[in-house]
């Protein structure tokens, strides 16, 4: 394809002042003009000529916009709705227990029942191996800086006060926090926060298609960045390095499942040099591959694990970590010298959120939401992969729940479309003037809808991806 940037010079644009609402001028209406929001990942709307979509309600798996227009929400808000936008017995459970008791804190050895229960019921529902506790958190991104504190407050304890810098990965999204952002792997991240931080190093991003050398497998591809990964650690020296850091699919990155046999071996690598293994499942964890968490997809067995998001199905924030019963001895024991464990937030374990997360997890269990994964993923992978040989189409990739498409000529990651093309945007365009939001990035579109859609809605997913990318090819070839 060669040679439409003119055609396409609308596109780029809106390329640059962020996807157009096709809603029209609504928002100017309905009193938004001038808003006061400095709206978080956003650019075009701040300078308020470009108006955004404002969402006003939701039902199952769809959203309503101001004007009452509906759509698939094909990323589950920000792949968190995993039950949908009107799940009565959330609400009920939050309702009852604002009721009952809207606020104790958990500091200072006081604390309240849901938090007990849920700390309790995380413990016996991750299972692909023992876990010791459960801290709580408002946020994935507090749950990944509050990892980093505990791995140092663990090997300070351990007396091992050089092992403190940690290996993220390129591409990676832990949150936007200073020390979450650090680990991210996004240069939009860093760029201009002064970060990453020092104690932060990068290792390969495992994206075989962009990736891989000619010829190479993917378990061959898996060897090489384990090997990589190795050296890093032997150059940096492996008593300075405390943790990995790894989401099982990569979300924000793009998508990006592992390639075989990855995970088995960078695992025997950061053992091997007594390194320990965090997992992230801020999205993965609660069903979204098939698996109750993403460690049981890859026989991950890990040290530390973050949630958030499906934890309460984002209907009110909480985020947890789980450590391991080797880490929690040692915090145990140091802060009992120390006299105190100085970490915590006024709302870790807020009891609103706790209740509402317990009756999540019944939920997942009682409806068993892995096993409806498992029935309904695989039309939604194949519907939309069924896609892939379009001319605009770079990769389609995904597993469970969760999808991303690379837009690229020539089927080839060396070959990206001019961004001022903007075809990813014009792909989200396409996508919400047919009734769907998806998740642009660039020439990235990211799909991890609610996980308890039903075939019908898989159906509608598939249709109006189909039409929105027939009309993308029609705008760009
Ligand atoms: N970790 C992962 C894997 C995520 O996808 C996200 C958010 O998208 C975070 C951490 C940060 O979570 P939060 O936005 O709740 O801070």
């Amino acid at each position: 394809l060669q040679g439409h940037a003119q055609n396409l010079c609308d596109a780029s644009t809106r390329h640059f002042s962020s996807v157009p609402s096709p809603q029209s001028n609504s928002t100017e209406e309905n009193g938004f003009k001038g808003h006061g929001m400095l709206a978080p990942f956003t650019a075009g709307w701040q300078s308020t000529d470009v108006h955004p979509l404002v969402i006003e309600r939701s039902e199952g798996s769809y959203v309503y916009d101001i004007d009452g227009k509906k759509y698939l929400d094909s990323l589950a808000g920000l792949w968190c709705t995993a039950l949908g936008g009107s799940e009565p017995r959330l609400v009920k459970a939050a309702t009852e227990q604002l009721h009952k008791l809207p606020f104790y804190h958990s500091f200072w050895n006081r604390t309240t029942k849901p938090s007990l229960d849920l700390a309790k019921e995380l413990l016996s529902m991750f299972t692909a191996r023992e876990m010791g506790k459960v801290f709580f958190t408002n946020s994935g991104s507090e749950a990944n800086d509050s990892q980093v504190k505990l791995v140092w407050y663990y090997n300070n304890a351990l007396g091992r006060p050089d092992k403190k810098k940690f290996i993220a990965r390129s591409k990676s999204y832990h949150g936007s926090t200073l020390i979450s952002a650090s680990l991210s792997g996004l240069p939009a991240l860093h760029q201009k926060f002064d970060l990453p931080a020092p104690f932060v190093l990068h290792t390969d991003c495992p994206h075989y298609w962009r990736f891989h050398l000619p010829g190479e497998t993917e378990e061959e591809f898996a060897t090489r960045l384990a090997n990589n990964l190795e050296e890093l650690i032997l150059k940096e020296g492996p008593e300075t390095i405390a943790a990995f850091i790894a989401e099982p699919v990569m979300g924000a990155g793009g998508v990006i499942p592992p390639p075989k046999t990855y995970f088995e071996k960078v695992q025997a690598i950061v053992k091997k040099y007594d390194i320990l293994f965090i997992a992230d499942e801020v999205i993965t964890a609660f069903g979204r591959l098939g698996t109750m968490f993403g460690s049981d997809m890859y026989n991950i067995k890990p040290d530390l694990v973050s949630m958030a998001k499906a934890l309460s199905s984002a209907y009110v924030p909480i985020g947890a970590i789980m450590v391991s019963p080797e880490i929690s001895d040692v915090i145990h024991s140091q802060s009992n010298k120390l006299g105190s464990f100085a970490h915590g937030f006024t709302y870790s374990g807020h009891p609103v959120a706790c209740a509402v997360a317990i009756e999540a997890l019944k939920i997942y269990q009682e409806r068993n939401i892995p096993d409806h994964v498992k029935q309904i993923s695989p039309r939604f992978q194949e519907g939309v992969k069924a896609f892939a040989g379009s001319p605009i189409v770079g990769e389609i990739r995904g597993v469970g729940m969760i999808l991303g498409t690379e837009f690229a000529d020539n089927k080839s990651p060396n070959d990206p479309f001019p961004a001022e093309w903007g075809v990813g945007a014009i792909f989200g365009v396409e996508c919400q003037k047919r009734g769907m939001l998806v998740r642009v990035a660039g020439d990235n579109i990211m799909m991890s809808p609610p996980l308890i859609m039903t075939p019908d809605e898989v159906e509608e997913l598939v249709s109006i991806y189909g039409d929105a990318l027939k009309a993308t090819e029609e705008r760009v070839a």
